[in-house]
């Protein structure tokens, strides 16, 4: 999929003034302004060069923004770091790092296989409204790791708790830095088209007893 947006790094020029460089034969690849990013950042880490690089992006002739999944990241991996520092006791320092732990495993296998695993509810495999008993189905899928609107990188799913008619269920649910909502529907539909040609991947009927897909 071709995306509409241009990628480019901004930071600091000798005099301070914020200039935005992006390659022209790779403009359009996030994956490849965000790799350029990240290692202009560790770089200025390393020397202990306070990080002043940003992944931008712009839609043709528009103006240039923050890509909204870069800032989260690095609100996000500044937030985790913090809340250790800030950890009253050995117990919540070991909590808030497996936390943070969690999400950098997250993050990186999204970037290096370009897929997540998510549960969804699935609607359609349940009987109509008003036949039967409730009897929610819950489904591991994998669909992409970017948003289909505008390629951003999807939020981190996290499990939730939900009740239907006395039934308990455990579906994720991920917020997406750049604001666009994914619907199960639509995922759902998503993971039976992102499936190379014979891969299965709408797999494992949902085990309400241990709450994880078989
Ligand atoms: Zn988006």
């Amino acid at each position: 999929m071709r995306l509409p947006y241009e990628y480019g790094m901004r930071s600091n020029d000798a005099d301070g003034d914020p200039v935005i460089v992006m390659s022209t034969n790779e403009a359009h690849d996030r994956a490849a302004a965000d790799a350029w990013c990240r290692t202009r950042r560790a770089w200025q880490e390393e020397r202990e060069i306070t990080p002043d690089v940003t992944l931008m992006r712009r839609l043709p002739d528009g103006e240039w923004e923050e890509d909204p999944g870069w800032k989260s990241e690095i609100t996000t991996w500044e937030a985790g770091c913090a809340r250790i520092e800030a950890a009253p006791t050995d117990e919540a320092r070991r909590d808030a790092r497996s936390e943070l732990d969690a999400w950098v495993e997250f993050k990186t296998t999204a970037r290096e296989t370009g897929q997540i695993r998510v549960k969804v509810r699935d609607y359609s495999a349940e009987a109509p409204w008003g036949v039967g008993l409730t009897n929610p189905v819950v489904r591991a899928i994998v669909i992409s790791a970017y948003c289909v609107v505008c390629g951003c990188p999807r939020g981190m799913p996290r499990r939730i708790h939900q009740c239907d008619d006395g039934v308990h269920y455990w579906p994720d649910v991920w917020n997406n830095p750049c604001g666009h909502t994914d619907m199960y529907e639509a995922v759902i539909k998503e993971a039976e088209e992102f499936a190379p040609a014979g891969r299965i991947t709408l797999f494992g009927e949902y085990d309400e007893s241990s709450g994880e897909a078989g």
